[in-house]
């Protein structure tokens, strides 16, 4: 008589919630503790690294543009112009590398979740904050909560709490 038990096949649910922490973690670069230093500009830029030279492209954020802080505006810059929100074609470009460079500041920590959250790498001098950034509101338009909840098979609408969401 064998003591082989079959493993109960209880389904396991499908995640319809988020693990900001991990995402963060994801995004690995160096974190300072400091907030920034209060002026609300910043910009950035993303970058792919192409398979052949000629292929790469840059594509610029600032903060204040009306997508948020500036990582996120360089991010929507690319799923838009670059993916046309289009999930494998961004993670085609995701294996290849994702770079995002904001060396004018650290990103804050709700920018550092979501750019974990699809893999992209940090650029040279760029750090990350396990605080908010200043007075600067933090946002995820419509378009960017839909791709990343897509690309993550989480419910977009579970992406609203991380406005609020601070790591712990
Ligand atoms: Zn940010």
């Amino acid at each position: 008589m064998s003591s082989y038990s079959f493993r109960s096949r209880a389904k396991s649910a499908p995640a319809s919630t988020a693990d900001f922490n991990q995402w963060w973690e994801n995004f690995a670069v160096e974190k300072i503790s400091t907030v920034g230093d209060g002026e609300e500009s910043c910009s950035a830029f993303l970058e792919y690294i192409p398979r052949t030279r000629w292929e790469k492209s840059v594509f610029f954020g600032a903060t204040g543009s009306g997508y948020g802080h500036a990582e996120m505006h360089a991010l929507h810059q690319f799923v838009k112009l670059q993916c046309n929100y289009d999930i494998e074609t961004f993670r085609a470009y995701a294996e290849q590398g994702i770079v995002v460079t904001c060396n004018e500041k650290p990103c804050c920590v709700r920018c550092a979740c979501v750019l974990g959250a699809l893999g992209i790498r940090a650029g040279e001098m760029t750090y990350k904050s396990t605080k908010g950034m200043g007075s600067t509101e933090w946002s995820l338009n419509y378009e960017l909560r839909e791709f990343v909840g897509k690309y993550k098979e989480v419910t977009p609408i579970s992406l609203q709490d991380l406005g609020v969401w601070t790591y712990r």
